[in-house]
Parts: C-alpha cells; structure tokens; sequence
C-alpha cells in the first residue's frame, strides 16, 4: 500500500495539478462540516472541497436519495426522459426570478459557462464575451480567454473574442481602494471624494464597450456577484446594476455565474444576483448544486433557449436520474434546515468575530465577504502590499496542523477564503478564530 508521501508525489499524476499544502493531507472520510484523514484526525473543513460540499458531507439525505436512485436506474442520457429530472428542474425554477424558466443540465461550471456563451452568440448573433480581471469561470480551450486570470492560461494568449474589464476592487482598486470595503460595499463608506465608487468602473467598462469591441459584436459579459477564487471580492454598490444596463445598451446579455455564490450562500438571498437588484439573462451553477456529487446547470428564459433550438443540443451525461435525485435532496434539504438563514447569522458572527481579531492582527489587512463566503487577506502590516505567499502559506499550514482545513486565493495567493459546509454553527466559528490567532502567533514568532 502506498505511503503519504508517494501518493502525492506520483509521477503518474500531471505536474500541473495543484496541492494546497506542502505537507500532504489525505482524507478518507468526511461527516457534515468534519473531514478526516488516514490517520482519523479530525478538521473542520472551512473550504468545503472548494465551495461544493454546501449542506454537508455525506448528508444522510443526500446520500439515502443517490443510494435509492442506484438502485432503481443511473443512466439513460438525455434522448430518453425519467421522472426526476421533471421533478428537478420543476423545483430549480422555482427558485428564480423573472423568466428564467428553462434549465440545461451539465456536468462541471466550466462546461455551464461555455454553454452560456454559446446560447449568448446564439442569440445575439454577436461573437465577442467580456469578463472581469482576475475572474474564474472555469478551464476549456474556449474559457482560457474567458477566464481572465494569466497563471491558468499559461503559456497560451488570451483567445481572440474575449475582452476583460477593470475590476472594481473595493480594497485595492486603482484609484486607491477604500478604507473599509464592508462599508463600501454597502454603499456607506466614509472616505474622501477620492474612494473609489461604481461609476469610475462603468465609465472604464463604457470605454472597452464604445471603443475596444467592433460595434455590434458583444454577446455577452459574464460576471460572479462576488468574485470567489480571486480572494472574494465583492463590489461597490450599484456596479452590477449599471454594468447589466450597459451591456444591454451595447447589445450584449447578462450571464451571472453563481457557481460560488448561489443556493443560499450570501445569506440575504438564493442567489449572490439579487444582492444587487439584477435579473441575469443567463446563469450558471454548479459545486454546490450537487454537494460534491458532479452536477451543473444553466438557466435562461424561453427566448433565449428558443434561439438556440435550431442546434441539436447532446449530452451524454447531463441531467443523469443521480444527478437529479441529488439535485433534489439538495435543494429539500438548503429549505427544511433553513441553511440560507444559517448562512446570513453565521457569516454575520464570522465577520464580527474576525474584525476583532484584525485589531489584534495588524497582518489582517481585511475583512470582507457576505454570509458563509468570506475572505481575509493579509499584507505587510501598515501597507496594503500583499503578504508574501511563503508567509501566508505558514499560517495556512498552522491552521490545517491545529485542525481546520481553509482556502486560499486572490492575486497573490495572500487571501484565507472560508466557504464551508452552510451547517456550520457558532462553536465553529469560535474554533476557527482561536486556531487562526493561535496560526498567526506561531508564524510571528
Ligand atoms: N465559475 C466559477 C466562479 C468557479 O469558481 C469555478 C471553479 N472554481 C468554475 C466556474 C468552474 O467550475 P468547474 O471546476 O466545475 O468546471
């Protein structure tokens, strides 16, 4: 059998497969908001296999609904119908607003988004996708470009078609950033004129529109309510609002991408768009759709799918019964455990407690996020200049060597980003902030 340290490092897996810590961690079992590895060490997981275990692992729901569907039939591809994927799709619209009323089932986000951008051209008839910097919306030959993020397109150039706009930042914005990006967020900040705001974005935004991208050519801009791999970073209040404005001017449509940010996790709504105001012309999920399980989705108005009906539309897999059964207990479950409310009390104490903790920390240069999807992003104390990733790194492992298992992102790798299971409780969070104080003084001294 094979010893820790082998199966990390097999020669068999491809280099370019990324380990989140450099001593190695493998886990056999997970319950609930609980993981743990070959030895049974116990960790609260505070990354949740990357925003996708929402209502727990191995939720006994979850795992009764898959097991009664193996046992009854697991595949039939989409040329045939079943029962749950009716049952399915039924209750995912339910969940929306306006018309956005005709579900596509897939397997992965990133295949969600090359959907989108394929019903976006197919019904603009235009070709050319927007996206913000620092984005991720997933890894195809066609998302490099969609993707904005260099280090995940290496050594290959942004494919042409794809444009991306500034992002509004409200930590580290060009024009200076706020002083406080909660406040900013929510549109209370009390920093001179010069802070940065919305309209100097949708003016940047305006500019790529009018100027960059041949008239009549925008399908779409793609966006995240709160951009999640790249530290979450939300954005000042009213960008989204204006920038679905903009777009629509321009000719271009909507795609909202809530593979993070959807199914309860913001707390104030089911998806991170009605934080801001916004109906989304399309929108994809995944992760947490399936609790791990693999499972994606796209949902769009009747209009749009119409324009896409003259295509043949084939997937093997997509809205396979598993899926469907999983999707559904899913979905019961975020409704009978209140986990939406979970997410808006928790993130709350969260935020409370970890802005105590940025007192004691000057290395803690902020705190931000809203409901269960939170980022800390730690600097040189008394500037905003990032913490050098071997640093940060140092606490990232304190922390997993004291028990709890949390993200990393952002530009410079320098932001811990906590998106656990939606059943976390108080006694969690309580755990997690003596671990992170306990992590930060272990690496000062
Ligand atoms: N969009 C966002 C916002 C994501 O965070 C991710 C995955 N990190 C994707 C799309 C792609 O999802 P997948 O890995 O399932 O293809």
């Amino acid at each position: 059998s094979y010893q820790k340290t082998e199966l990390v490092k097999s020669e068999h897996l491809p280099p370019a497969m990324y380990n989140i810590y450099k001593r190695p961690l493998l886990l056999h079992q997970g319950h609930m908001q609980w993981l743990y590895d070959h030895d049974g060490r116990r960790y609260l997981d505070l990354f949740g296999g990357i925003v996708t275990v929402s209502v727990g692992h191995c939720h006994p729901k979850v795992v009764g609904a898959l097991q009664d569907q193996i046992n009854t039939l697991w595949h039939c591809t989409n040329i045939y119908r079943h029962p749950k994927i009716y049952e399915y799709v039924e209750t995912l619209v339910s969940k929306f607003p306006g018309d956005l009323k005709v579900v596509y089932l897939v397997n992965s986000g990133s295949e969600a988004n090359d959907l989108a951008t394929v019903l976006a051209k197919a019904y603009t008839g235009n070709l050319d996708v927007v996206s913000l910097q620092s984005s991720y919306h997933g890894y195809s030959s066609s998302l490099m470009g969609l993707t904005a993020t260099q280090s995940y397109r290496m050594p290959l150039p942004v494919p042409p078609g794809f444009y991306h706009t500034m992002l509004p930042d409200p930590y580290r914005g060009i024009w200076g950033g706020c002083r406080d990006s909660l406040s900013q967020v929510a549109g209370a900040c009390a920093c001179p004129g010069d802070c940065v705001t919305a309209d100097k974005y949708i003016h940047q935004l305006n500019e790529l529109l009018e100027n960059s991208i041949p008239a009549g050519r925008l399908a779409a801009l793609f966006a995240e309510s709160i951009q999640g791999v790249n530290g979450t970073v939300q954005f000042p209040k009213g960008y989204l609002k204006k920038a679905h404005q903009l777009v629509k001017k321009y000719g271009g449509l909507y795609v909202a991408d809530e593979v993070q940010t959807g199914f309860g996790r913001t707390g104030d709504a089911f998806w991170g768009f009605e934080n801001h105001g916004v109906v989304p012309d399309i929108v994809t999920m995944a992760k947490g759709i399936g609790n791990g399980f693999p499972m994606a989705a796209v949902v769009t108005t009747k209009e749009i799918a119409a324009a896409h009906a003259k295509a043949t539309y084939f997937n093997t897999f997509g809205g396979n019964p598993m899926a469907a059964a999983v999707g559904q207990a899913v979905l019961e479950v975020i409704e009978e455990e209140e986990l939406q409310k979970n997410c808006k009390e928790i993130g709350a104490y969260f935020v409370e407690q970890l802005v105590q903790l940025q007192a004691v920390h000057p290395v803690i240069g902020d705190v931000r996020g809203k409901g269960l999807m939170l980022g800390i992003e730690f600097v040189k104390p008394g500037t905003k200049d990032a913490l050098p990733v071997a640093e940060v790194s140092e606490i990232h492992e304190n922390m997993k060597d004291l028990g709890v298992l949390i993200g990393r992102g952002g530009r410079w790798s320098n932001v811990l980003r906590i998106k656990p299971p939606m059943c976390v409780n108080k006694q969690d969070v309580d755990f997690t902030v003596t671990v992170l104080d306990q992590a930060i003084k272990e690496y000062l001294n």
